[in-house]
């Protein structure tokens, strides 16, 4: 998978699971999510609603939408009925969605990096959960797996409309260390390496 299929991929997760947007409104908004997740989907999308033909004052009365907030009519094409209960978050909500299952899948392909074959390691990380008051995340919440396990993308399980749930290495030197002859230098490399993750370098 590389960067424009996760992109896609979980831009659909979002579109489906939300029902805000209509799913052929996906190349319109895939520009909305930022990558590097530097800017928050409510900028993104206040610039995207503010772009091109605006819905009329009489539009937007009728909808819900305070008469001073941008909604161009292009915008307002891609939302759903249920999207058009709810207007203003409509597309914000999509897009940090599909945002958290970007990230969430640039960190663990790191850690898989991290935990190159050789070096004795066995690819375990922990569940850090996104809400307490949802039943998977609470459940799961300090849970060890697998990294080939770990569900980048949001089980149905989760009730969380923008699950940010995250996966940390668990460094056990005793319990996850496959071969017990690896020596000192190699275990001093895995930890510079650890370390250089989390500073995210
Ligand atoms: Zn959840």
């Amino acid at each position: 998978m590389d960067d424009s299929d996760i992109v896609k991929s979980a831009l659909t997760e979002a579109i489906d699971k939300l029902g805000l947007i209509k799913p052929d409104a996906i190349e319109r908004i895939s520009h909305l999510l930022s990558a590097d997740m530097t800017v928050h989907p409510r900028q993104t999308c206040i610039e995207y609603r503010k772009t091109g033909d605006q819905l009329s004052k009489e539009d937007k009365k009728a909808n819900g939408i305070n008469g001073n907030a941008f909604f161009s009519r292009n915008a307002f094409d891609d939302l759903t009925d249920l999207g058009r209960l709810n207007p203003l978050i409509a597309h914000q909500q999509t897009i940090l969605r599909a945002n958290f299952t970007v990230g969430r899948y640039h960190s663990l392909e790191k850690l898989k990096q991290i935990f190159l074959p050789g070096h004795g390691f066995k690819g375990i990380v922990k569940f850090i959960g996104s809400a307490p008051e949802c039943p998977f995340c609470s459940d799961s919440d300090g849970e060890l797996m697998k990294i080939e396990e770990a569900p980048v993308f949001p089980p149905p399980q989760c009730a969380c409309a923008a699950p940010h749930y995250l996966f940390i290495p668990e460094i056990s030197f005793l319990d996850n260390w496959n071969e017990p002859d690896q020596t000192e230098s190699a275990r001093g490399s895995l930890l510079t390496r650890f370390i250089r993750w989390f500073r995210h370098e």
